[in-house]
């Protein structure tokens, strides 16, 4: 009944749910290429010295 087709994730064949996992054919926790930002992502501010 429903219209929308089904999608899995190419990687764990896991039925994806969410529009954007859907469009790209990977969920989420498999899709190579990263939404958003790792919570690592803490690059060093360049202090700049005080001249
Ligand atoms: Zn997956």
């Amino acid at each position: 009944m429903s219209p929308r087709r089904r999608v899995w994730c190419r990687g764990c064949r896991r039925e994806l749910t969410d529009p954007i996992s859907r469009m790209r054919g990977w969920g989420e926790e498999c899709d190579p290429d990263p939404r958003r930002r790792s919570p690592r992502f803490t690059v060093d501010q360049d202090a700049i010295p005080g001249l």
